[in-house]
């Protein structure tokens, strides 16, 4: 018989998706490039060995797979998947289908819909090896047409939420891929955050690793709820034999990217979309790389963070000012969001992305449940402003404020947390500063500005 979708790429995620299709009793083909990768997953999947294909040449896989065809590509973003697609489309009929389940840039993917000689979906898969084995979030772009065709198997592998799958169809083109990266964007400034309050927990309050844990395992438990409170009390928690101590305090404080959370900030500024928070997470790992320059700093400046008095900051401080960060931070993205379906004329249902993230991704938290109702009932509004989330600023934006404050006076650097309370500042300030931006971009380059008491085009006297 012959299968009803085909993939290329049998690496960590390819593996792992084409498992999880043959697991949801669909047949696959597969091919990889290096050939002996493809037998050796064949003769290492066990039970799903009969629902999977193997193919040695591009040929056969077109041949084992039924019409109208579709083929997942899971191969590095970038220059490989244009190779692939243009090896690829040669072989295959008018209305067969490519799907690019990879980390692609949406640049790319507008680009790769817009130049494509057939059927093309880009989508954005989340979940790393174990979401994409046992269940993904997808959000999906491209035609809908396409989408529709091959939805009911995406929809079958992708995670569940109450029972409804984390798997949307996005928009047209590179709409999937862009929320992907949003999503990565809003991941970067969680784990910043998230760091951020260990630090103050480190070096602030003197806590141990195993106390840290401790602490984010309560919070798991209350609204911080979430997959990578989680895994952060776990990591802290964590034993390591060699140093007979925790693990963590022996892992190397540079933290490696991939450069998506790059790509968000990058297109942030492109939209002049405000997200601070997000991009001081990406900064923030540009800084953790610089580790001579910061020992050198240090050695120069004195800049070891001092110890913080119980009085003046709390681990209940800390909890509800995460909060605030992390709100602030999902109001940013979904801004972003919503600032890109204008520029890209894509109708992206911010509702619908909140509650693919609600399982299966890295972000996933319950946090997001409330976020979707709030973004169905208040379509309109920054999510900062909808009633349940302004009731929860309001109620903590001290806290935030509070560690930001002592944790600077105590030398504690927390770019991600900074940079979202004054986004919060900033949004909550009707009268700002700009005025005197304005006022010097007139006095040195005739630019004009405006008057609160009416009309454009005014210069000051220095303009002759
Ligand atoms: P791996 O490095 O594990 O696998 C890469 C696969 O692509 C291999 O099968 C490799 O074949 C194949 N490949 C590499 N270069 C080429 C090429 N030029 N032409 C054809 N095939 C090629 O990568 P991952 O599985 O981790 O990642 C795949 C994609 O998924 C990337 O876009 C990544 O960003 C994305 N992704 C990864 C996640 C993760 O957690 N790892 C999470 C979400 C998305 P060969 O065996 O011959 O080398």
């Amino acid at each position: 018989t012959l299968s009803q979708i085909g993939l290329i790429g049998l690496g960590t995620m390819g593996a792992a998706l084409a498992s999880n299709i043959a697991d949801n009793c669909f047949d696959i083909a597969v091919w990889n490039r290096t050939t002996s990768v493809t037998h050796d997953f064949v003769k290492n999947a066990g039970d799903l060995a009969p629902r999977i294909t193997s193919t040695d040449t591009l040929e056969d896989l077109v041949a084992a797979i039924a019409t109208p065809r579709a083929i997942i590509l899971m191969v590095p973003a970038g220059q490989p998947v244009d190779d692939q697609i243009a090896a690829l489309r040669p072989l295959l009929d008018d209305d067969d289908l490519i799907i690019d389940a990879g980390n692609a840039l949406f640049h790319d993917t507008n680009r790769r819909a817009a130049e494509a000689t057939g059927p093309f979906l880009g989508i954005g898969v989340s979940g790393g090896e174990e979401g994409a084995r046992f269940g993904p979030s997808i959000m999906g772009g491209g035609a809908r047409q396409y989408w529709d065709r091959v939805s009911h198997i995406l929809e079958a592998i992708s995670a569940k939420h109450k029972g409804t799958p984390c798997a949307t169809w996005m928009g047209e083109a590179g709409a999937g891929h862009f929320v992907k990266a949003v999503h990565n964007g809003i991941e970067y400034a969680d784990m910043q955050m998230i760091a951020e309050v260990y630090g103050v927990m480190r070096d602030g309050f003197g806590m141990s690793a195993s106390d840290i844990g401790d602490v984010f395992a309560r919070w798991n438990t209350g609204p911080l709820q979430s997959y990578l409170i989680e895994i952060s009390g776990k990591v802290a928690q964590a034993y390591d034999p060699k140093s007979d101590g925790p693990l963590l305090d022996i892992i190397v404080d540079a933290a490696g990217q991939k450069g998506t959370g790059r790509w968000t900030a990058i297109e942030a500024q492109h939209l002049a979309s405000p997200i601070p928070g997000i991009e001081a997470a990406v900064v923030a790992r540009n800084l953790s790389s610089r580790r001579q320059e910061r020992a050198e700093g240090e050695a120069l400046f004195g800049g070891a963070p001092t110890s913080i008095p119980k009085d003046q900051l709390s681990i209940d401080q800390l909890e509800m000012g995460l909060i605030a960060g992390k709100i602030l931070s999902y109001a940013q993205g979904f801004a972003m969001i919503e600032a890109a379906s204008e520029s890209y004329d894509w109708a992206l249902p911010l509702p619908e992305i909140a509650r693919v993230w609600r399982e299966g991704c890295i972000i996933r938290s319950t946090m997001l449940d409330d976020m979707a109702t709030a973004l169905t009932n208040h379509p309109d509004r920054n999510l900062m402003r909808a009633p349940a989330f302004a009731d929860q600023l309001k109620a903590h934006h001290m806290a935030l404020r509070q560690i930001v404050a002592v944790g600077t006076l105590h030398g504690i650097a927390m770019p991600a947390l900074a940079s979202s309370i004054a986004y919060f500042d900033a949004m909550r300030t009707a009268r700002g500063t700009a005025n005197m931006i304005q006022g010097q971009r007139d006095y040195f380059g005739r630019h004009s500005f405006a008057r609160l008491d009416g009309g454009e085009g005014w210069h000051g006297p220095w303009a002759d």
